[in-house]
């Protein structure tokens, strides 16, 4: 390790060292954001293709810090992770969105009842017990058995492939749905698919940008969306933006769409009037 001093003195410059310190603040005001209650969540509507309805939402976390304005979760969920601050603020988001998705059932009652997408990180996954965790929050908002799906990345699943499998079997005997998100762009090992209880597949939204522009992109969602359906997957295409994205995932009989093209993620009450709003197309 020798040199490595000097090494370090060249590369840290003065923007490294901006960044280093606002890494740390943010570190620290993470810690705090919870009890601050800086937190909120917006829902992203997920839309049934066949029907042009929607079927649910996708519970999507942000952070109003007090100085920095609106911090993107890409930017502190990983610095959440490693510093574990995830693993209470994991909990309040699986609190507040089935919480909210109970309300809506409540207010709604379509059939199929709504549903509520909510994304898991890894160090959730394994770090705490979260069935217990579950089975508190499903006591005390009793939703519809079957509407609470977690979306887990292929990478988590992969990189813990021996201990996600009793954990995927609790979420089966809850009715909870497992969904795997980013599909495409990690490990993509596809034996998992047949291996593991899976009920909806996430096209990830860089192969459904370039639908329509770049060939082989669309044969290779047209290759996932078969290979799901011959499996007894669902499939969901992320990042839907145009109607002509819309028309050939429809052509390929892809279940769920959600994207920019249907909304944005939306603050709860606005998406309480997406919900009576109607069929979208
Ligand atoms: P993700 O799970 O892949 O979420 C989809 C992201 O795509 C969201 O970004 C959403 O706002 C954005 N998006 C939706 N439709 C479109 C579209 O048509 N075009 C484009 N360009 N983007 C679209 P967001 O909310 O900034 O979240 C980024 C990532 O942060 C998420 O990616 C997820 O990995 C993570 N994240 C967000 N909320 C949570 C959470 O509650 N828990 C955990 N563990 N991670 C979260
Ligand atoms: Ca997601
Ligand atoms: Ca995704
Ligand atoms: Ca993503």
């Amino acid at each position: 390790a020798k040199g490595l001093g000097g090494a370090r003195h060249q590369v840290f410059d003065p923007a490294m060292r901006d960044r280093v310190t606002t890494r740390l603040q943010l570190e620290t005001d993470l810690r705090w954001a919870i009890v601050r209650q800086e937190f909120f969540i917006q829902y992203q509507p997920i839309v049934a293709l066949e029907s042009g309805r929607i079927c649910g939402f996708e519970a999507l976390v942000r952070w109003q810090h007090p100085r920095r304005g609106l911090v993107s979760p890409d930017r502190f969920i990983p610095i959440a992770e490693e510093t574990g601050s995830i693993l209470p603020l994991g909990r309040w988001i699986l609190d507040t969105s089935i919480a909210q998705l109970h309300a809506w059932q409540q207010q709604f009652s379509q059939d199929p009842p709504l549903t509520l997408n909510v994304n898991l990180s890894g160090k959730q996954l394994f770090e705490t017990d979260l069935i217990l965790e579950l089975d508190r929050i499903l006591a005390r908002y009793p939703i519809v058995p079957g509407t609470l799906k977690l979306e887990i990345t292929e990478t988590v699943l992969m990189e813990n492939a021996a201990s996600v499998e009793t954990l995927l079997e609790q979420f089966r005997a809850r009715q909870i749905q497992v969904c795997i998100d980013d599909f495409g762009t990690g490990y993509s090992s596809l034996s998992y698919l047949r291996r593991f209880p899976i009920d909806t597949l996430k096209i990830d939204r860089s192969f459904v940008a370039s639908m329509g522009i770049d060939r082989e992109n669309s044969e290779i969602v047209r290759a996932i969306v078969m290979l799901s359906h011959n499996l007894n997957i669902d499939v969901t295409a992320e990042g839907v933006e145009s109607e002509e994205q819309l028309v050939q995932l429809w052509a390929l009989q892809c279940e769920y769409a959600q994207g920019y093209f249907f909304s944005k993620p939306l603050d709860a009450d606005r998406a309480t009037e997406f919900i009576a709003s109607g069929p979208q197309w």
